[in-house]
């Protein structure tokens, strides 16, 4: 039996990924599609302007896209896959845990809440325990989820592996970040073309506390950040989809380019069913990962890393993963799978 399944903000850069992903799905079953006011009520089909390089799902393309609400959304959908501007889904997102629906959100809001689990399967599907003490202090049925920003997936799981095996102290990072993160309105062709633009809006302060709450230490009762100090610096350029991100992590103990590599590369995947088989590909060529070549590895949910130096004070790498469907939609995707194998839904 498949679990009924919602997509909120399904006409978006994340939503039609959302829709790819969920549509074939053996687990979930896609039982309606939200947009804004402009878009309810029209054919998925028309409503969504598809730029996705498969075709839409015939089922869902014929979908009518419904107000962004619960009570527009069927009684037995059990899970909603959030990906609203995060304005919205500060307002919209409780409405639904209240009225008992799970939510697996990409939306920005709520991801550093203490009650609120932010998760990545691979790296600490334990603090999905938060769940319980968001339920005692909120009264939801339901329950919310969050994934993090596409740019700090990218750049934790291989910190999560050295962080094991060496210890993190500090970390710096710069990244090369696609248009596609920036949603289907977000950076003009006048704007990106032949050119770089070196801000990104609040996103610099997301990877600097979100990945501190992802490695941290879940003691049944509160996330406990991890004391690394993470400096970032973002910069847009004109890729399509794909973060490349440069990394400086400063280690308590030495640390080898070898002993990186193995780190990394045998750091554990999960048992879910769109995991990668291998989370972290390690490259040896200098000048890998590289966003056309690399980010659509394991269907895009495999993070690429390479180019190791050793540093003074510990490893210079790079890493990249692709930002819709491993920073994104993949994500709460695996969320979603992870609350099932967790008896959540
Ligand atoms: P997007 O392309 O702009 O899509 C936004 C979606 O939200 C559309 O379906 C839009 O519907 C809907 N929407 C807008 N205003 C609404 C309202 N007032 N009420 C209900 N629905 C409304 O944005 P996106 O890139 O997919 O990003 C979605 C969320 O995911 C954001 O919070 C973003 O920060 C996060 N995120 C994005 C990425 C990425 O790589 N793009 C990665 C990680 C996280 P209409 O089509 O009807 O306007």
């Amino acid at each position: 039996m498949t679990i009924r399944a919602g997509i909120v903000g399904a006409t978006g850069a994340v939503g039609q990924r959302l829709v790819q992903l969920l549509a074939p799905h053996p687990e979930f079953e896609i039982a309606a599609v939200t947009a804004s006011e402009d878009s309810a009520g029209t054919p998925y089909r028309k409503a969504a302007k598809w730029r996705i390089d498969a075709p839409i799902p015939t089922d869902v393309g014929e979908m009518t896209v419904r107000e962004t609400s619960p009570d527009a959304v069927p009684d037995d959908v059990a899970i909603v896959f959030s990906s609203l501007p995060s304005a919205v889904g500060e307002r919209v997102e409780p409405q639904f845990c209240e009225a008992g629906y799970i939510v697996s959100s990409n939306s920005s809001n709520a991801r550093r809440d203490p009650d609120v689990p932010l998760t990545v399967p691979e790296v600490n599907a334990d603090h999905l325990g938060l769940l319980e003490v968001q339920r005692d202090e909120r009264g939801w049925d339901g329950g919310l989820v969050k994934n993090p920003n596409c740019s700090t997936i990218t750049f934790v799981p291989p910190l999560a592996a050295l962080d094991d095996e060496f210890g993190l102290e500090r970390v710096t990072v710069a990244t090369l970040q696609a248009v596609s993160g920036a949603g289907y309105s977000g950076v003009t062709s006048m704007e990106i073309l032949d050119n770089a633009i070196p801000h990104i809006g609040g996103e610099e302060r997301k990877m600097e506390t979100e990945s501190r709450k992802l490695l941290g230490e879940f003691d049944g009762a509160e996330v406990h950040w991890h004391d690394a100090q993470v400096e970032a610096s973002c910069n847009r350029i004109p890729t399509l989809d794909g973060h490349l991100e440069n990394v400086w992590a400063d280690t308590d103990e030495a640390v080898s380019i070898d002993g990186a590599a193995t780190a990394m590369g045998e750091y554990p995947a999960v048992d879910l069913h769109s995991s990668p088989d291998q989370l972290i590909h390690v490259f040896e060529e200098p000048d890998r990962p590289q966003p056309r070549l690399d980010r659509t590895r394991e269907n895009g949910m495999a993070i690429t890393a390479g180019g190791p130096r050793e540093t003074d004070t510990g490893l210079q790498f790079n890493c990249l993963a692709h930002n819709t469907l491993r920073g994104a939609a993949g994500a709460s995707v695996l969320n979603g799978e992870l609350l099932l194998e967790r008896g959540y839904l």
